[in-house]
């Protein structure tokens, strides 16, 4: 009699889990990782999706540091 009554509990459990899992697959879909523009470090060359550099003008940095150091080279 225990046991049915944990089978039952874990079934239930199963059941709002998959409920769940399914409901949150609809609302989301999934995101394309491959679609973002890729961009490079203008000064040390190192490659980073867009949103990760900071832009500066038209030109892309890995760090605040690197852009610090080729603005300083600049002028
Ligand atoms: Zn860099």
């Amino acid at each position: 009699m225990k046991f049915l009554l944990l089978l039952g509990v874990l079934g239930l459990l199963w059941w709002v889990w998959k409920k769940r899992q399914r409901s949150v697959g609809e609302q989301v879909p999934p995101p394309a990782p491959a679609a973002e523009n890729m961009v490079v470090c203008a000064h040390c060359g190192v490659l980073m999706p867009e949103s990760d550099g900071l832009k500066d003008g038209l030109l892309f940095y890995c760090s605040e540091a690197h852009r610090l150091a080729a603005g300083s080279t600049k002028h």
